[in-house]
């Protein structure tokens, strides 16, 4: 049986509890959560408490507790979504005393009528620094004839969830993350690009904004989704040049830059505004020319970031990371074998060896992308703090 990270209560409110709770509480259990739920008397009406509570295999509970006790070995109270008047109810009421270890966090539930900014601010004053409160960033929740909720997603509660529960101990600081391949068109309908999903690069900008840094992530077409977190800002990019521009714009303002997109090395010397036609002959040559190399611009960048690289062999790896390391000055190269099974582009997992500027050389076991990226970011603090003096 998967080992369960910690409890979390789900304190349903109002209509949301028809739409939005079976959702989170999946969602929580599949990040490997202990959820739980309870309903208030609002959400009562359009739910009993023992439907959701089907899903989490506890015990049905109706909203506040009775039981003496009842909150103590819960490490995260989430009420979601949240009307002003429960949540004035919660934090300004004496009815219910939750735990003093607990992580209180509250998804605002906010009509169509109210201003998401001044909604969030009336929340974050009752909740007196105690609550966190999740902005609903960009997501609504259609509830047919009743209208629509301006609230936070489930996948954006449960990112809260983990932040609640991580140290921030990059608070402050901003991150640039590249991720994603690039494509380089060669007319309207075809380009070159190659096989990365864009995985590692998103838990690596997922992971340091979980810490508390500002996340700017840069990154070519993925297949694998744009986290929708509110201190991660997504930069799209196409090609190599776009990447190679948005980069250098924006890296000086940086305390870290991580550089994991499989950027392409080519690309088409001219591009077609027509369709180009197929010939007669057997063969057809595309002519490609050198694309910018992005980490190697920022190496030699007086003043840059403290400098993380990648590097994706499939032969010679650890000499050929050790050459990358020094000839694009990077202080930190991550490099894994793409030959090997488990590692590498569009799988789950992934073996890095990470090489130091100091010399450190940290061989990370086979693991999921996002341990991997908490390994990296757990490097890059160390040394950060070193640089520091802290
Ligand atoms: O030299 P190579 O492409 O193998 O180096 C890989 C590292 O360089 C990765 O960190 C990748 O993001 C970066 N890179 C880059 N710009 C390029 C090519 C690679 O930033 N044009």
């Amino acid at each position: 049986m998967a080992l369960s990270l910690a409890k979390v209560l789900v304190v349903a409110d109002g209509p949301g509890v028809m739409l939005h709770t079976a959702p989170l509480l999946l969602a929580l259990s599949g990040a490997g959560y202990d959820a739980s739920v309870a309903v208030s008397a609002s959400a009562g009406i359009f739910a009993t408490p023992f439907s959701p509570s089907m899903l989490t295999g506890h015990a049905a509970v109706a909203w506040p507790p009775t039981e003496e006790g009842a909150l103590d070995d819960t490490k995260v109270i989430l009420v979601a979504p949240c009307s002003s008047a429960f949540f004035r109810e919660l934090a300004e009421g004496a009815a219910v005393r939750f735990p003093e270890k607990a992580k209180l966090l509250v998804a605002p539930a906010v009509l169509p009528a109210d201003d998401v900014e001044e909604t969030w601010l009336e929340f974050e004053r009752m909740g007196r620094g105690r609550w966190a409160v999740i902005r609903p960033f960009g997501s609504r929740l259609e509830l047919g004839a009743l209208g629509e909720l301006r609230t936070a997603s489930p996948e954006q509660c449960v990112e809260a969830v983990k932040r609640s529960l991580i140290r921030q101990t990059m608070a402050g600081k901003r991150v640039l993350v590249t991720a994603g391949p690039t494509a380089e068109d060669a007319d309207p309908v075809r380009y070159v690009t190659n096989r990365s999903t864009g995985r590692m690069g998103v838990a690596l900008a997922c992971a340091a904004a979980r810490r508390g840094a500002e996340v700017t992530l840069v990154h070519g077409p993925m297949s694998w989704p744009v986290p929708n977190v509110p201190n991660i800002i997504p930069v799209p990019v196409r090609s190599a040049s776009q990447m190679h521009e948005a980069v250098m714009a924006k890296v000086m303002a940086q305390d870290v830059a991580i550089l994991c997109a499989a950027v392409a090395d080519y690309t088409p010397v001219t591009y077609s505004d027509v369709k180009i036609k197929k010939g007669h002959e057997a063969t057809f040559g595309l002519l490609l020319k050198r694309t910018p190399d992005i980490l190697a611009s920022v190496g030699k960048l007086p003043n840059r970031p403290f400098l993380v690289g990648f590097a994706a062999e499939s032969d010679h790896v650890e000499a050929n990371a050790q050459g990358k390391l020094t000839g694009k000055n990077c202080d930190m190269i991550c490099a894994n074998d793409v030959t090997e099974a488990g590692s590498g582009f569009a799988v789950g997992t992934n073996r890095v060896t990470v090489f130091m500027r100091d010399g450190g050389i940290e061989r990370l076991l086979q693991m999921s992308k996002d341990d991997v990226a908490r390994k990296i970011l757990v490097l890059i603090e160390i040394r950060l703090h070193g640089q520091d003096g802290s």
